[in-house]
C-alpha cells in the first residue's frame, strides 16, 4: 500500500498547552523556543479585514460596522458563487416626448455559475454600474438592537464586577467609595482594555448565569423575554397534496445563509453582500515571537514570516506497507526528508516501556540501531541529474535508498492486538538543529558557527488494519 501522499497518518506530537498529535505539514516550529507549536497552542491574532473578491482592505472598525460584509461584492444566493454585473440596453421613453422611445443602458446582478439574475427576483435594473443595491430590511432588527444593548449592559456590568473584587482584593484597606471612583477613571479612558488585552482565540467570557442586581444603574435597559406561542400559522391547505417542484424550494443551506429571512421559496432569495476574509498572524503564545505574518503591503497575499514546521523539521512518511499480520513481523518503508541546507544527523528511538506519551502504540516497533545522515537540502541539486552524490557510506540493512536530502529505510513492526482499528507504532526521532535565523548574540569570536542543539520528537505512525 503506497501512503507517500498521506501524511495525516504520521502524527506529531506537539506539547502544548495541550497534547496535540498533528501531521508536521499542519505545524509551526517557533525557533526562539526551538519547540513545535500547533494552532491550538498559537495565538490567532486579526490583521486586518479584505474582501476576497475585490481585495479591497478595511478596518477592524468599518469591518465591524458593515457586519464584516463587503459593501460593493455580492453572493449568489443560490450557490454561494461570487455575483458579477451585467450591462443591457432597455427601451426607455424620452423624457420630452414620451410616445418615443430610446435606448438606456441598464445593470443588473448575474451568478456566471447557476445563472440565477437579480431579475429572477424581481429587483428593478438599476441605472450606475456600483448599484446601490439594498438588501431588503430584517423586520426583526429593533428586537435584536435591543438584545444585544442588553447583553453590552450585562457584560460590562460582570467586567465592573470582576475589576472590584480584584481591587478589593489587593488593597483590603481602600475604601470602598474610593475603589469604585478608580474604576470609573480606568473605563472611562479605556486603560482596561490596554491593562488586560484580551488575548485573540481565548474563549468569549459567558454571559449565561448573571445575576442583576437591582437599582444598581441608572439607566437599565429591559427586554422582553421572547414567548411560547401556544397557536403556530396553519400549513397551507394543499402542503401534502401539491406536487413539489424542487427549483422553487430554498434549500437549507440556502435557508440558512440567508438567516433573518429564511426564505422557503426560491422567488425570495436576494444577493447577499460577500463575507469578509481575515490575514491572520500567528504568535508563539510562550515568548511571543510572531510564527506567521501577513506583508505589510495590503495587496500583497505573501507573508512576511512563515515558521512551518517542515521548513525545520525532518519529515518522516510512509512509503509502502506490506500486509500486516497479527504477531508477525513485517518491514514498513519510511522516507525521511532534511528541509535545512545543514547535514543533519537523525536517531530513532523506541518508546520505553511506561512511556506517558506513548498511550496509543498496537504494535511492537524495530527501528534502526544506527544514526541516519541526511544531506543537505539543495535546491539546485534537485535538477541536476549529472550532480555526483555523496557518500555517506551508509549499510545496506539500514538505508534502503537515497536521493538528495531524502532517504528511505526500514523499521520492523509486530502488531499486538487483533482486534479492528489501525495498527498504531510511535518512537521518538532525535535530530541536531543548526538555529541559523536566531537572534544574533553578541560573539567574542566573530563568526563563531552557530552551535547545534538536539530536538527530540514523539512520532506516531497509522499503518492501516491488520489483514485477517
Ligand atoms: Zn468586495
Ligand atoms: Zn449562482
Ligand atoms: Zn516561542
Amino acid at each position: 500500500m503506497a501512503s507517500l501522499l498521506q501524511p495525516d497518518r504520521v502524527l506529531y506530537l506537539v506539547h502544548g498547552e495541550k497534547k496535540i498529535r498533528s501531521p508536521l505539514s499542519t505545524l509551526y516550529f517557533c525557533r526562539y523556543c526551538s519547540e513545535l507549536r500547533s494552532l491550538e497552542c498559537v495565538s490567532h491574532e486579526v490583521d486586518s479585514h479584505y474582501c476576497p473578491s475585490c481585495l479591497e482592505n478595511m478596518p477592524s472598525a468599518e469591518a465591524k460596522l458593515k457586519k464584516n460584509r463587503c459593501a460593493n461584492c455580492f453572493d449568489c444566493p443560490c450557490c454561494m458563487h461570487t455575483l458579477s454585473t451585467r450591462a443591457t440596453n432597455i427601451p426607455a421613453p424620452l423624457p420630452d416626448d414620451p410616445s418615443k422611445t430610446t435606448m438606456k443602458k441598464a445593470y443588473y446582478l448575474a451568478c456566471g455559475f447557476c445563472r440565477w439574475t437579480s431579475r429572477d427576483v424581481g429587483m428593478a435594473d438599476k441605472s450606475v454600474a456600483s448599484g446601490g443595491w439594498q438588501e431588503p430590511d430584517n423586520p426583526h432588527t429593533q428586537r435584536i438592537n435591543k438584545l444585544i444593548e442588553y447583553y453590552q449592559q450585562l457584560a460590562q456590568r460582570e467586567k465592573l464586577e470582576r475589576d472590584r473584587k480584584k481591587l478589593a482584593r489587593r488593597r483590603p484597606y481602600m475604601p470602598l467609595a474610593f475603589s469604585q471612583h478608580t474604576i470609573h477613571v480606568v473605563e472611562k479612558y479605556g486603560l482596561g482594555t490596554r491593562l488586560q488585552r484580551q488575548r485573540p482565540g481565548a474563549p468569549i467570557t459567558s454571559l449565561a448565569g448573571l445575576s442583576l442586581k437591582e437599582g444598581e444603574d441608572q439607566k437599565e435597559i429591559n427586554i422582553e423575554p421572547a414567548q411560547a406561542l401556544d397557536e403556530v400559522e396553519p400549513l397551507p391547505e394543499d402542503c401534502y397534496t401539491r406536487p413539489i417542484n424542487l427549483p422553487e424550494v430554498t434549500s437549507l443551506r440556502q435557508r440558512l445563509l440567508q438567516p433573518d429571512f429564511q426564505p422557503a421559496g426560491a422567488s425570495q432569495l436576494h444577493p447577499k453582500h460577500k463575507h469578509l476574509l481575515i490575514k491572520r498572524s500567528l504568535r508563539c503564545r510562550k515568548c511571543e515571537h510572531n510564527l506567521s505574518k501577513p506583508e505589510f503591503n495590503p495587496t500583497s497575499i505573501k507573508f512576511k514570516i512563515q515558521l512551518v514546521a517542515v521548513s525545520y523539521i525532518p519529515e518522516v512518511r510512509i512509503m509502502s506497507i506490506p500486509n500486516l499480520r497479527f504477531q508477525k513481523e513485517c518491514q514498513v518503508l519510511l522516507t525521511l526528508t532534511n528541509p535545512v541546507e545543514n547535514i543533519t544527523h537523525v536517531t530513532l528511538v523506541g518508546c520505553e516501556e511506561g512511556d506517558p506519551e506513548d498511550i496509543n502504540s498496537t504494535a511492537k516497533v524495530m527501528v534502526p540501531t544506527k544514526e541516519l545522515v541526511l544531506a543537505g537540502k539543495d535546491a539546485a541539486a534537485d535538477y541536476d541529474e549529472l550532480a555526483e552524490p555523496q557518500d555517506f557510506q551508509d549499510d545496506p540493512d539500514v538505508v534502503a535508498f537515497r536521493k538528495s536530502n531524502k532517504i528511505g529505510f526500514f523499521i520492523k513492526v509486530v502488531p499486538q492486538r487483533e482486534e479492528d482499528g489501525d495498527v498504531t507504532v510511535s518512537f521518538k526521532i532525535r535530530h541536531d538543529f543548526r538555529n541559523l535565523a536566531a537572534p544574533i548574540r553578541p560573539s567574542e569570536e566573530g563568526d563563531a558557527p552557530t552551535e547545534a542543539i538536539w530536538l527530540t520528537h514523539h512520532v506516531e505512525l497509522s499503518l492501516g488494519p491488520i489483514i485477517a
